[in-house]
């Protein structure tokens, strides 16, 4: 690697400075992401695909612009997007076989505004089928390694956007997280991964599993990349409805200011997180470590109550089944992808398309998911976490009236061993036990890197924040970070 890519390539500030400067060239970083990934990816299987010619003529365009002074504000920006993206033009198959030879025909919102501001996109990344699950091994492509060990999952379900990041592949990715899918992965790569308040960034172009809990997440080695990749994808949006229309502030030069009347934020974490049966000692330990590290610098932080924790597992599996249940009706052979060969009628197509189309994990949500919203159980299941739903974010939204930010481990364990846990769904679940809470409240969450255990696999703390309030807390984990 040549020196000037050595010292910049971990942050894109740095990478900027080194283009102004013209010691740095787009292509040149291409290059070196291109090579990186040659490397690497057939060993990590993070990429399913790589746009190595693609990348290099986009580059050639960006670096013209950048000697006339039109280039955007990301350029220099190397992206990955995780396989839920739509990019115009390009395939999309949510590591699922039902859609096998499926292309976008539009970009997703999201997309479009990296593209503009001259990002460059260097491929699709692997991940659970349609964001299902925890360890990346629900992919119709086979499983994404931690690099950390090639024996380890990188967590799920953006594992491959993740180790795109860790392994040094792409600076940024764009994942999806919708009970944890973006924070759970940046804790087991030790690496910073963000998922905003929900409808901070717009849905359209994101394939649908949960809608009312989706959200587009940001992985990085920093969070001053966040910052400004978040700062460019976020805020209203003409072709979703549901996003905020909430100005969008600058995230990028609020990084800086902070603390400016020397007020520290109060902190709270939560008795039940800590003393988590499931917790590992070891996260236990450095989680501690931290709270009184911060209390040693003068942080106010305090222990509290949220009995309602133990709810917010179950209440997610209920919801989101349901609603996946619904979203993924729509693929029956007829408009998108895969189509089963052993058809004789509609009915059998459908039938056959979908059970071979989708794999077991998605199946059996489905299955749940159409259970849970049947007449006879609806008031039973849905309504009542539907609920519950709501006494967890009345809770949490207490919470925030005396507490800046709720601090927990962002997972119960490190990275575990490929195959630990097969067969046994409800293990797998329970990975996600720290990380549900705020997407069942919807508000917004980071996970920073925390340490590592005694085998040197990272641990991940979890910033939560009140809703909106995205802006301090990307200065307060950029504080934490360094
Ligand atoms: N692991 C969680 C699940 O399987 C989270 C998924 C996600 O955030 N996309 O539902």
């Amino acid at each position: 690697m040549n020196t000037t890519l050595e010292t910049h390539i971990n942050s894109f500030a740095s990478v900027q400075k080194a283009i102004q400067n013209k010691t740095l060239t787009c292509a040149e970083l291409v290059e070196h992401y291109l090579k990186v990934i040659n490397e690497k990816n057939p060993s990590l299987n993070a990429f399913l695909e790589v746009y190595d010619e693609e990348a290099k003529a986009q580059a050639k365009i960006v670096d013209e612009k950048i000697q006339n002074g039109t280039a955007g504000k990301l350029a220099g920006m190397i992206v990955g997007l995780k396989d839920v993206l739509c990019h115009k033009d390009h395939k999309l198959g949510a590591a699922s076989k039902m859609l096998e030879g499926f292309e976008s025909q539009f970009d997703g919102t999201a997309v479009e505004r990296l593209l503009k501001e001259d990002a460059i996109v260097i491929g699709r990344q692997n991940c659970d089928e349609f964001a299902m699950g925890s360890s990346n091994e629900n992919s119709a492509f086979g499983a994404t390694k931690n690099e950390i060990g090639t024996n380890r999952v990188p967590g799920g379900s953006s594992g491959g956007s993740a180790v795109a990041v860790q392994a040094g592949m792409c600076m940024v990715s764009l994942g999806s997280d919708t009970g944890g899918s973006v924070r759970q992965p940046a804790a087991f790569c030790g690496i910073v991964g963000l998922k905003p308040t929900y409808s901070r960034i717009s849905r359209y172009g994101l394939i649908a599993f949960a809608s009312s809990f989706d959200s587009i997440g940001i992985f990085a080695n920093n969070a001053a990349d966040v910052a400004i990749t978040l700062e460019v994808i976020a805020g209203k949006d003409d072709n979703d409805s549901t996003v905020s229309q909430r100005e969008v502030p600058k995230y990028s030069e609020l990084l800086n200011k902070k603390s400016e009347n020397n007020k520290k934020p109060k902190i709270a974490y939560i008795k039940e997180t800590l003393h988590s049966e499931g917790l590992s000692e070891e996260i236990k330990a450095a989680t501690v470590a931290k709270i009184e590290k911060l209390k040693s610098e003068g942080y106010e932080v305090e222990e509290v109550d949220f009995s309602l924790l133990k709810y917010a597992l179950p209440t997610y599996y209920i919801l989101i089944t349901a609603e996946a249940s619904t979203n993924l009706s729509r693929y029956d052979g007829v408009r998108y992808g895969f189509r089963s060969p052993n058809v004789t009628d509609l009915e059998s197509m459908y039938k056959k398309t979908r059970t071979e189309g989708f794999g077991k994990e998605v199946k059996r949500r489905i299955m749940l998911g159409t259970f849970v919203l049947s007449a006879s159980y609806y008031d039973a299941y849905f309504t009542k976490a539907q609920k519950v739903r709501r006494k967890i974010q009345e809770a949490m939204k207490e919470l925030f009236t005396k507490y800046d930010f709720i601090i927990s481990p962002t997972t119960p364990t490190t990275a575990f061993e490929i195959g630990k846990y097969e067969g046994e769904t409800v293990e797998l679940y329970l990975a996600d036990l720290f990380t549900v809470p705020a997407s069942v409240v919807g508000i917004p969450a980071i996970s920073i890197p925390n340490g590592t255990d005694k085998e040197g696999l990272p641990i991940g703390l979890q910033i939560m924040g009140d809703y909106f309030s995205e802006d301090k807390l990307l200065a307060f984990a950029d504080e934490l970070i360094k």
